[in-house]
């Protein structure tokens, strides 16, 4: 990583990385679908990887090549790969790396789909045991020999539990264990998974990366911290370069040119926009986080406010050493007694009740029988979730303007 300021670096990154022609400050879009050789032996050193080179869109282009090098200086990893969406990235990542009777650890408190594709996981002959990551206790009680992977997301949502990664990254280390880490609630600055000794990290890039809710995108980056000679997984074919370079060369044949979710070159100009001002928001957003939490953590017509920031919080100290300026933008709260959360998000003006996060606007939603109603009401006990519950993902609106509205439809509620 260079010592530049994170935003210094992030609104030359495209220029300075990717070189555009003739002066431009973004790097070209193409849609051409095939890429020419003018000598046939070119093809066949691409084809080989004794060259690298473009053959083909849907395993690469300049377009998606250009994003990839940019969310890899991003982490200061030793390559990315993008995906079309988050779950592309994340189903394709874990298809290419585990086999039928591979054990691996994942935490409890997951991105519902990613819980939902777990299942699809064990159904495929991979052993899951679902564990509370914010103890690393709970991690090594459930460890096998054929333990391939710890899954975790680094700040859960919609609970906020965030998970002992400084723990787990050491034990995963000492064991040669990957760690996985979604990183898609705390991207950089606030967090970096090479600062705990992740393995890879996976990104929904739709989210805080790209930040204005108009593209989809999902990338994972290899930390270059582990060692890939040790993992039995990786195909005789796919241990040809150099041995870091193992497992991106596995994830990229089978997880992008063979399951062929490609991200789209309008797509990674889009993201890549997004990425110029992540700083900033993420600062903007947890300040208003903060203040919203500590707002509603006050006010009478609230029961409980789940928020990190929040020095009552269970793991507010991990929190703290884990993550720099800012404890995220993701809250949720349960409203006092038997106030409607349907009422009370109609009677939000401001905000928008809509199932996304990481956007410029704030963003609410009742989560028991919205995102979690497939888990059933025991799924959503063992990961904490209230059946009253109202998530908000906070956006960079002035905080004046986010506190009054949550202030007026918390008055309108509470007088019922
Ligand atoms: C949204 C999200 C995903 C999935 O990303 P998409 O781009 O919507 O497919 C994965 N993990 C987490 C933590 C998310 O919030």
């Amino acid at each position: 990583m260079s010592k530049q300021g994170f935003t210094t670096r992030q609104v030359h990154a495209d220029r300075i990385l990717n070189k555009p022609e003739h002066g431009a400050v973004h790097a070209s879009r193409t849609n051409s679908v095939l890429f020419e050789f003018d000598d046939a032996q070119g093809i066949i050193d691409v084809f080989q990887g004794k060259k690298a080179g473009h053959v083909y869109g849907r395993s690469s282009s300049s377009s998606v090549a250009a994003l990839q090098n940019m969310l890899n200086d991003l982490e200061g990893g030793a390559g990315a790969l993008c995906y079309a969406t988050g779950m592309a990235a994340i189903s394709s990542t874990l298809l290419s790396l585990l086999k039928a009777g591979d054990h691996i650890i994942v935490s409890q408190y997951l991105f519902g789909n990613t819980r939902s594709f777990m299942n699809t996981l064990a159904d495929l002959g991979i052993h899951i045991s679902f564990v509370d990551v914010t103890s690393l206790e709970a991690v090594r009680e459930v460890y096998q020999p054929n333990t391939r992977m710890v899954y975790t997301e680094t700040v859960a949502n919609p609970v906020t539990q965030v998970a002992d990664l400084q723990a787990i990254g050491r034990y995963c280390n000492e064991r040669n264990v990957l760690l996985v880490v979604d990183n898609t609630m705390t991207p950089p600055p606030l967090f970096y998974g090479k600062d705990v000794g992740a393995s890879l990290t996976v990104t929904s890039l739709t989210k805080y990366i790209a930040g204005h809710g108009n593209v989809l995108g999902g990338a994972v980056v290899d930390t270059g911290l582990y060692d890939w000679t040790g993992y039995p997984n990786i195909a005789p074919a796919y241990q040809v370069a150099e041995p870091h370079q193992w497992g991106l060369t596995q994830m990229k044949k089978k997880g992008l040119r063979d399951m062929g979710a490609t991200l789209s070159a309008d797509a990674a100009h889009a993201i890549s926009v997004g990425m110029e001002t992540l700083a900033l928001r993420m600062q903007r957003a947890c300040f208003n986080a903060m203040k919203l939490a500590t707002f509603l953590d006050n006010h009478p017509a609230v029961a409980r406010v789940y928020y990190p920031g929040l020095s009552d919080h269970p793991q507010h100290f991990v929190a703290r050493e884990l993550l720099q300026e800012g404890y995220g933008a993701i809250l949720s709260l349960d409203l006092q007694g038997d106030a409607d959360p349907v009422a009370f998000l109609n009677a939000l003006n401001l905000v928008i009740t809509a199932t996304h996060l990481g956007d410029t606007r704030t963003l609410a939603l009742p989560v028991a029988p919205t995102i979690f109603y497939e888990n059933g009401k025991a799924g959503r006990e063992e990961m904490g979730i209230t059946e009253s519950m109202i998530r908000v993902s906070v956006g960079i609106e002035d905080i004046d303007d986010l506190v009054g509205d949550f202030e007026a439809a918390l008055s309108e509620v509470s007088q019922r």
